[in-house]
């Protein structure tokens, strides 16, 4: 493969099918396909909660993880132990903690889209310390102290069109590993059979890929587990095969939905989201009922211009969000066919990605890198605001969309020196620890807005039929 191959690569792959499906909207499927279906192609987007506790106390952990989580890691027997072991762990990480409250309020005051609860510190301590308890009593007791760990990394199965970020991975010295979804955004129990068990099972598919280039080799996998406050579930092992069949036929489901196709959607028998008269369900069932008047016709044709017309802006938009994932697919193509090594050289020779580049310094929310080479021949079309992906360079075979990283925007760039923004001053602390000392390639990336342009249009959609539709003409119709 020539310059030109690169080239041609981005020219040949079928525009519309670079969908990559994400692990939370595959778990969004395997509760109920229509679920998925509310999100893409229709819109309907959750009602807003606030997060800043859940981010915080997320940012905290991805921090303590591989340093003072690992560091306090004991087989505690008691509830003393637990608690012991959890305190010992929040000593060490006073620092941490007193970092990310004060750059999370310090974002809530710039971005003023959350309020700062008076309790917020407080509230942020104690789910930190109920998660520690959680892992301490499930997961510490049974197994021992792993050698590292590495948090919210991003990886992407170009070839199974799937990506997913995961909270942490825990590498034992044995060469197995081990996934920890924490569970911030609410103190109650997860739930062993909705979403956070779909959405474990895709993330093994993930990690399995990382550690072994295979989404079906479970020879690394020692166990998996969603931690919550004071408690945590970790299905058994092996895996039940129903539940990886059902999440790869979903996987599919939701790709084969992205890419404009028109699967058939089973309704689950019950579900915990609409069965409790859950938010989505006054939505599926205007939209469930709006496609079968349309598919019998039934529809008032200006109405039906209109619906048709909303359909069609959608795909639309859903091929754009295709357009976000184009260079992972290009990367990944370019390194199957010719190898890593010059695959990355020809990569680098076209201006698709960036490498020679180390970890130098963090200052508040940026990182900067730095070059210990020039390479004269090479295309610069990096420039300000561009969205990157900054990857650290992992040894042992770990595929190069798999291996850490983080996502920013370039801030500066010259000859020997790249500074990027991260989202948060306490992302950049993290970024630094979890990139020094990796070789660095930056590749493009994008930000993925799809959700907040499909969202005016499903709003629309519902107006236009509470319009110009008769009263009471199906479920839904009358806006709640
Ligand atoms: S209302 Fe029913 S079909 Fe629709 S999303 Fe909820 S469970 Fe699925």
């Amino acid at each position: 493969m020539s310059n030109l191959s690169v080239r041609d690569l981005y020219k040949t792959i079928a525009r519309t099918k670079t969908h990559l499906v994400q692990s939370k909207e595959i778990a969004t499927t395997c509760v109920c396909p229509y679920l998925f279906k509310m999100a893409y192609p229709f819109g309907v987007v959750g009602g807003e909660r606030d997060y800043l506790v859940a981010n915080t106390v997320h940012d905290i952990i991805s921090l303590a993880s591989p340093t003072t989580i690992l560091d306090n890691w004991l087989q505690g027997k008691t509830e003393t132990d637990y608690e012991q072991i959890a305190k010992a762990i929040d000593k060490d990480s006073e620092g941490i903690v007193e970092r990310a409250i004060a750059n999370a309020k310090e974002k809530a005051r710039t971005d003023g889209k959350s309020a700062v609860l008076e309790t917020f510190d407080y509230e942020v301590q104690d789910r930190f310390h109920g998660l520690l308890i959680g892992l301490s009593k499930r997961v510490m007791k049974k197994y021992e102290q792993p050698k590292r760990a590495v948090t919210e990394i991003t990886i992407t199965n170009v070839k199974q069109c799937q990506e997913g970020r995961i909270d942490a991975i825990f590498e034992f010295s044995d060469g197995r590993y081990a996934l920890v979804d924490w569970k911030t955004n609410d103190i109650n129990k997860s739930s062993g059979s909705g979403i956070d068990r779909w959405q474990l099972v895709a993330n093994f598919l993930l990690a399995n890929y990382r550690y072994t280039g295979d989404e079906n080799n479970w020879s690394k996998c020692l166990f998996g587990s969603v931690v919550y406050y004071e408690g945590a579930y970790l299905p058994r092992f092996p895996l039940n095969d129903e539940w990886i069949s059902k999440v790869k036929n979903d996987r599919k489901f939701a790709y084969e939905i992205l890419c404009g196709g028109r699967p058939h959607a089973q309704k689950p028998p019950f579900c915990p989201v609409c069965d409790r008269d859950g938010e989505s369900s006054s939505d599926c069932r205007f939209y469930r009922e709006d496609s079968r008047q349309a598919l019998q016709g039934n529809l008032p044709v200006d109405y039906a211009n209109i619906r048709k017309l909303l359909l069609k802006r959608r795909y639309l938009v859903l091929d754009e969000r295709a357009e976000t994932h184009k260079h992972k697919f290009v990367i990944s193509a370019t390194i199957d066919n010719l190898g890593e090594i010059h695959g990355l050289q020809e990569l680098e020779k076209t201006g698709v990605i960036y490498s020679g580049y180390w970890v130098d310094s963090t200052n508040a929310n940026s990182i900067t890198l730095v070059k210990k080479y020039v390479n004269d021949a090479k295309i610069i079309l990096l420039e300000p605001r561009k969205v990157v992906r900054i990857i650290g360079k992992e040894n042992e075979g770990i595929p190069l969309l798999a291996c850490i990283n983080e996502k920013g925007f370039v801030k500066e760039i010259d000859e020997t020196k790249l500074v990027i923004d991260l989202d948060g001053n306490t992302i950049a602390e993290r970024a630094k620890t979890q990139l020094s000392g990796f070789p660095i390639i930056i590749i493009p990336d994008e930000i993925n807005l799809t959700r907040r342009v499909l969202e005016p249009m499903s709003k629309f959609h519902r107006l236009a039929a509470e319009i110009m539709l008769p009263s009471c003409s199906y479920p839904g119709n009358q806006s709640e």
